[in-house]
Parts: structure tokens; C-alpha cells; sequence
């Protein structure tokens, strides 16, 4: 096996506030790592350090074995390396779903038009939306912006995909559709760290799930030990205040086993129909 990303003891913080307390880390090559942990925990911190969209003031992150933040190293090289998905999909309004796709490698990798064209072509293929090649964004349903927002990661060619919370802002209907896709990359064999809570993702095509919670790594094990035999009081807590519910009509059609975390309703009452912090659905 190879590491692709390797972390160090990473310390981040913004002003006073210390945010990431000394994260290690290793990702093998193929390895799909699943992320999980209350709000503000750090873990879109984590990744942001990862592709140095963030700064950090102590630790080192190796992309395989070259140390990124070193002064010789060419951080927009190692960008292309790793494509990124926001849960906000991100994509350029004001420009078709295939110049989405097409931008970066045109005028980035100033790579050959024709040969630009066909691959993004190829991918809408995959993806299923050939035919909104000349759409635009505002014209597609969230869960199709998504999918869009993956396959123009993915014409960079990259050797890592980071995924941060890519299915929180999707209505529940279209989350599948989203999933299916970042599950196809993971058993073609795509390094991947994706941060969510969907477990029956986690459970389908993780390897490993780490835990994060104020500013450090409280839990890593396979998805089955992290379930089935928490070493960690605070894995214990955070997946018991989940409670288990067997249906609810709006999940009807979502993958078996998920978390309905409201990491986007922090500042919401919890609805009179679910716990203090969300569901588990199996
Ligand atoms: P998570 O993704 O786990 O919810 P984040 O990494 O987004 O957590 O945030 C961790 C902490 O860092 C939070 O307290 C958040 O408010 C803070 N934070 C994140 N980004 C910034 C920023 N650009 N400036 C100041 N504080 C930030
Ligand atoms: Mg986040």
C-alpha cells in the first residue's frame, strides 16, 4: 500500500480559537475515509488544511512524500491533485453545466479543447446528464448540480477526492442519486475522504470513519467496530444521542441506515418528531 496524504500533529487556529489540537492522520492509495462529528468540531478545517485553502501554524501534511507547505513546492500542482466538493455545490452560475467542466482544465492544465470536450462529454455520460451539456446550474435540481460539481472535479484527473458534507443541502429525495455517484468512484477504486452522515454510505464503501470533536480525532476504527464497539466515551455519547426511528415518510426511498443530522438547522428548535440532535434510521 502507498500513503497518498500523511498528517502530522496539524494545529489550526483562527485567532484565539483554537480549532484543530494536533490531528495524525494517514490515507492509503484506494482508501475511502469517512468523517463524522458535531458541528464546529473541525472537520471542514481539517480538510481545507488538506488542500491549503487554509493556513496552519504548526504540523505538516505530505502529499505521498512531499511535505506541501515546504516554500519550493508549487501548492497549485498539488491542488489539481485533489479535487474538493462543497456541500454547496459551487458551481459558476453564469456558465453552462459543460463549461463548468471544461474551465479549469482549458485554463489551468491548458489542455487540447477537443480533447477537453470528449472527456467532459464522457463524463456527463456517466453521470447520466448528457443531456444538460448547454444547461445552466440554476437550471438543474440540487442533487444533478452535485453530481455536476463531482464530475468537474473529477476532469482534473485527481488522485484524491476531499467531499465535505456534499449531501447536507440536498433535499432528502435527491441525496441517493448524489451517493450513487460517490460510491461508483469509491469501488473504482478512487482515494476518497468524505465527510457526512450518511451512514449506509459509510457502512456500503468505508474503510475506515474517524470521529472528530474539538479539534481532534476522538474515535478512528472500521465502520463496523465504530458502530458495534466504540472504544471512545465520546463516540459512545455522540451516537447515542441519535435514536433510532423506523420511518418517516419524507426518508422513504433514502439509503437504509442514516444519520438525519441538522448540521444545517444548528440554530432550529429540534422538531417536536426527533431527538435533541437528529436520527438514526436503519
Ligand atoms: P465543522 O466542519 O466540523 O463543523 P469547522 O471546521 O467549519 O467545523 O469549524 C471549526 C471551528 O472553527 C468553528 O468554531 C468555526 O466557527 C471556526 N471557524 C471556521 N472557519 C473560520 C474562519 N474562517 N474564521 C474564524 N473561525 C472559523
Ligand atoms: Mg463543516
Amino acid at each position: 500500500m502507498s500513503t497518498i496524504i500523511s498528517i502530522r500533529n496539524l494545529h489550526k487556529r483562527f485567532g484565539h480559537l483554537e480549532v484543530l489540537k494536533g490531528i495524525d492522520l494517514e490515507l492509503q492509495k484506494g482508501e475511502v475515509m469517512v468523517v463524522i462529528g458535531p458541528s464546529g468540531g473541525g472537520k471542514s478545517t481539517m480538510l481545507r488544511c488538506i488542500n491549503h485553502l487554509e493556513k496552519y501554524e504548526k504540523g505538516e501534511i505530505y502529499f505521498k512524500d512531499v511535505l506541501l507547505h515546504e516554500k519550493r513546492v508549487n501548492m497549485n500542482e498539488y491542488r489539481m491533485k485533489m479535487g474538493m466538493v462543497f456541500q454547496q455545490f459551487n458551481l459558476f452560475p453564469h456558465r453552462t453545466v459543460i463549461d463548468n467542466l471544461m474551465l479549469s482544465p482549458l485554463k489551468v492544465k491548458k489542455m487540447d479543447p477537443a480533447e477537453v470536450k470528449e472527456k467532459a462529454l464522457n463524463l456527463l455520460k456517466r453521470i447520466g446528464l448528457s443531456e444538460k451539456a448547454s444547461a445552466y446550474p440554476i437550471n438543474l435540481s440540487g442533487g444533478q448540480q452535485q453530481r455536476v460539481a463531482i464530475s468537474r472535479a473529477l476532469m482534473m484527473d485527481p488522485e484524491l477526492m476531499l467531499f465535505d458534507e456534499p449531501t447536507s443541502a440536498l433535499d432528502p429525495e435527491l441525496v441517493g442519486e448524489v451517493l450513487e455517484v460517490m460510491k461508483q468512484l469509491a469501488r473504482e477504486g478512487m482515494t476518497m475522504i468524505v465527510v457526512t452522515h450518511e451512514m449506509g454510505f459509510a457502512r456500503e464503501v468505508g474503510h475506515r470513519m474517524i470521529l472528530i470533536d474539538d479539534g481532534l480525532i476522538v474515535e478512528e476504527a472500521t465502520p463496523t467496530d465504530f458502530f458495534q464497539n466504540p472504544k471512545s466515551e465520546r463516540t459512545k455519547s455522540f451516537c447515542g444521542r441519535f435514536y433510532r426511528k423506523s420511518s418517516r415518510s419524507v426518508y422513504r426511498g433514502a439509503p437504509a441506515f442514516c444519520f438525519v443530522y441538522p448540521e444545517n438547522r444548528e440554530h432550529d428548535e429540534p422538531r417536536a418528531d426527533e431527538g435533541p440532535y437528529g436520527d438514526l434510521f436503519f
